[in-house]
Formats: C-alpha cells, sequence, structure tokens
C-alpha cells in the first residue's frame, strides 16, 4: 500500500479527526463525572455532620452518639472553642486540619483511593465537627483508565470500518483504472460493470463507458476516414500510372505525349484538389478559430465568391438571382465564409440542369445572419439527406457520374459552420430542387 494514497490520506485524517473528539468528549466526561463524585461524597459527608449537630441538641455523650454504626465510615473529631471535646478514629485532626486549611470540603489522594474532608462550623456556639472519610475508591482515575482503553478500540474499530468503507468506494476507481489501462487503440471491448446502486460512482462508470464509446465511434470514424482517403487518392494515381505504363510501351509521337500529359494534369488536379480540403479539415480546431477572426463584409465576400463561378453559370446557361443582400459586418474566419459560399454555390450550380435559376439570400434577423440558397436541381432524396454531410459521401453515384466531385464540399461546409458557431439546415425535394440555410448564431 502506497503511504500517499487517497485511502491512506482519507483514513488518516478521519482517524485524528475521531481522535479529537474522543479526546474531547473524555476531557468533558471526567470533568462532569469528578465535580458529580466530588459533590456526592460533600454531601454524604456534610449530611453527616449535620446528623451530629442535631445529636449534639440531645445533649446525649457525644462519645456515645460518635460510636453509632451509622458513622462507622468515618473519623470524626468535635471541636469546642478550638478545644477537641470528642473523637472517633485514629486520625490526627491537628495535622489533618493544616493540611486542608480550613476549607469546608476537599479531597486529599492516597494512592489508589483518596480520602474526603468536611468541616462544618457552627458559629452559633463555636463548635466545629471535622467529618473524614478515608480510602473511597470512587476514583475517577480508574473510569478514565477504562474509558481510555474503550476509545482506543473503538478508534480501531471505526479506522478498520472505515478502511472498508473507502475500499468500497475506491473499488469503482481501481475498476476504472484497470479499465483505462486495457483501452487502447486497437482494443475498445473493455467496460466497468455498472454499480448495484443508483449513486455517484454509478454516474461516473456510465461516464466512462459511454466515453469509451465515443472513443470507439471516433476510432472507427478515423478508419472509414483513412480508407476513403487512401481510395480517393488511389483512382487517379492508378490512372496516372496506367497512362505513363502504356506510353512508355514503346516510343510514341508529340501529340501523344502532349495528351497523355493533359490526362495526367486533370488527375495530378484532382489529388491537390482532395489534398487540399483534407487540409482545409484538419486546420482549424475550435482552439485556435478565434485567433483567425477580423472583420469582414459578409455582402463583398459573396458577391467575389458567385463572380468566381461566372464561367460555370454561363456555360449552364444558369441565373443567379440575389433576393436580398445587406451589408453585413462579422468578426469571423473569412476562408472559412468564403468555402461555405463557394461550396453551396458550386453544388447549386452542379446539381441544377441547363437554364435553371438560383435563388441567395443573405440578411440579419434577431441577432442572427442567414444566407439561404435555393436551386431548381435534381434534389436530394430524403433518406440521404442526413448523409450528405458525411465525409466522402454522394448521393446515389450513378447519377452524379457526370458530375464532378469527391464527396467533401458539404463535410467542410458542415465543419466549418460547426467551428464559427452556426448552424446548416436542407431541404430539398427529388426532381424540384433544393434549399440550404445557414445561420451563424456567434461571433458579432
Ligand atoms: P460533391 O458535390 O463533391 O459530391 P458534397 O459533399 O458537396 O460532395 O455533396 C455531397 C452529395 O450531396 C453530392 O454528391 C450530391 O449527391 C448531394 N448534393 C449536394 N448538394 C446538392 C444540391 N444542391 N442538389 C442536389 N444534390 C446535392
Amino acid at each position: 500500500m502506497k503511504f500517499n494514497s487517497l485511502k491512506i490520506r482519507v483514513l488518516a485524517w478521519f482517524a485524528s479527526l475521531v481522535a479529537i473528539i474522543l479526546l474531547v468528549f473524555s476531557l468533558f466526561l471526567y470533568h462532569s463525572l469528578n465535580s458529580s463524585i466530588n459533590l456526592k461524597i460533600q454531601q454524604r459527608l456534610s449530611n453527616t455532620a449535620l446528623l451530629i449537630k442535631e445529636n449534639i441538641k440531645t445533649k446525649k455523650s457525644l462519645s456515645l452518639i460518635l460510636k453509632s454504626p451509622k458513622y462507622k465510615l468515618y473519623d470524626i473529631a468535635v471541636y469546642k472553642d478550638k478545644k477537641l471535646i470528642a473523637k472517633k478514629g485514629d486520625t490526627n485532626f491537628q495535622k489533618l486540619f493544616t493540611k486542608v486549611g480550613g476549607a469546608e470540603f476537599s479531597t486529599i489522594e492516597n494512592g489508589d483511593f483518596f480520602n474526603a474532608c468536611y468541616i462544618l462550623n457552627l458559629t452559633e456556639n463555636n463548635i466545629k465537627i471535622i467529618i473524614y472519610q478515608k480510602n473511597i475508591d470512587d476514583k475517577i482515575e480508574n473510569i478514565v483508565y477504562i474509558m481510555f482503553f474503550s476509545e482506543l478500540v473503538l478508534l480501531l474499530l471505526l479506522v478498520l470500518l472505515g478502511s472498508k468503507l473507502i475500499d468500497k468506494i475506491l473499488f469503482t476507481i481501481k475498476s476504472i483504472t484497470k479499465t483505462a489501462k486495457n483501452i487502447s487503440v486497437d482494443d475498445f471491448s473493455s467496460t466497468i460493470p455498472s454499480p448495484k446502486y443508483d449513486d455517484e460512482t454509478r454516474e461516473l462508470v456510465l461516464a466512462f463507458n459511454e466515453m469509451i464509446h465515443r472513443l470507439k465511434d471516433g476510432t472507427k470514424k478515423i478508419e472509414r476516414f483513412n480508407s476513403d482517403v487512401s481510395h480517393e487518392l488511389k483512382t487517379p494515381l492508378t490512372v496516372i500510372k496506367g497512362e505513363i505504363e502504356i506510353a512508355t510501351l514503346k516510343p510514341r509521337d508529340i501529340t501523344y505525349y502532349q495528351t497523355i500529359l493533359g490526362k495526367i494534369e486533370v488527375e495530378a488536379n484532382q489529388i491537390q484538389d482532395i489534398i487540399e480540403n483534407l487540409l482545409l479539415l484538419t486546420r482549424y480546431t475550435k482552439e485556435n478559430i478565434k485567433q483567425t477572426y477580423k472583420l469582414c463584409s459578409m455582402e463583398s465576400i459573396l458577391l467575389n465568391t458567385i463572380e468566381v463561378f461566372d464561367t460555370n453559370l454561363k456555360e449552364k446557361d444558369i441565373k443567379i438571382h440575389i433576393q436580398k443582400i445587406e451589408n453585413i459586418q462579422l468578426n469571423t474566419n473569412e476562408i472559412l465564409i468564403n468555402t461555405i459560399f463557394s461550396n453551396l454555390i458550386d453544388n447549386a450550380i452542379k446539381y441544377s440542369p441547363n437554364g435553371k435559376n438560383i435563388y441567395i439570400s443573405l440578411y440579419k434577423k434577431d441577432n442572427h445572419i442567414h444566407f439561404i440558397i435555393k436551386d431548381e436541381g435534381i434534389g436530394i432524396p430524403k433518406d440521404k439527406i442526413d448523409k450528405i454531410t458525411d465525409r466522402f459521401y454522394r448521393v446515389d453515384e450513378s447519377r452524379n457520374k457526370s458530375i464532378k466531385g469527391f464527396g467533401l464540399g458539404l463535410s467542410i461546409v458542415k465543419n466549418s459552420i460547426m467551428l464559427l458557431g452556426g448552424t446548416l439546415h436542407v431541404e430539398s425535394k427529388v426532381g424540384v430542387g433544393s434549399k440550404v440555410e445557414v445561420i451563424f448564431g456567434r461571433g458579432f
């Protein structure tokens, strides 16, 4: 067992606290018992003295009175005008008198016992009655010893019980540590059995098990992402390799090489696009995004982006109608805003047949910025809407065959919106068109 372990520390605190409480309690008990016993004896001796006083009044012989069995426990002396007139027992009262100094009641240590002395002064007839009881065994020390040992036993029992209780609580922490040690990227099979009672330890275990599940899902996503990336990069690379292999089989004329190099350039551009998109997905994080913020004109970013697509729009005879545009200044990351706008405009153009229309709005409402883009394109089946923001996901490859893309655009859009603290909403109807709305809620 480690000496700096939580258990030892808690036990040490617990034992010290209990010891202090017991000590205070014992001291209190000692003082109360002591004064109560003394009071009891004082009362007994005082009653005896008063009884003798009454007997004196009967004018009976004092020596006879003192011989009564009632007084057999005591040594007694009666003085009148400082002269000893009657005495019982072998006590040297003169010596005793100097010892107690005339106090009404006093106790004197006597080995394992103690003696008690009570003096009754009767001023009216100048009589002094001294009652002395020897070898009283009501000594509080004996009780104190018993109390000390029982408290020691009690303390040990409490520490033992506390230790068992701490073991019970630490069992959950120990299981978590053990399970955490077993978890690795290759093995997420370990989970902690849920405790019987619905308490804080159960909450901790549930949270820990949920974390394992999240890690498992995350790792699965990374694995799928890796295999998707490899797959996407492999296709253009295979094309490039194939073209080079065929071209180097035998000498060719210059136009052949020009055609081949053109094809290779297309594939190389594709690889570059994928890599740039992937880099964009990982470049910004929640931690570093705020440092990249600067005041941007949303209107300028949008208009510049639309301009970039001028050729594509003309090629497909698609018209963009700006329904509403407000000059909004936003403290944000310009690259990500640009990426969001360009990917959504690109998709609206890509997935719309020739001669259709695209409607765009950008405005501020209730402290939120709304960007809406509507197209009259092929639309997205209802059950696929949730998936279109997954990395490398493309709705039905066959319908997309002629349309360029890797299925990364919307995942980048979603990630960018999430980093900027906004939300994405997609509505679509196959054959009618799609409406994508982005709402930015923070950053003003
Ligand atoms: P990409 O366009 O490169 O395939 P995205 O991530 O941008 O990848 O989009 C994922 C899929 O969602 C697309 O393959 C497409 O099937 C569908 N999609 C996205 N935008 C639209 C749209 N405006 N109209 C119809 N389908 C769309």
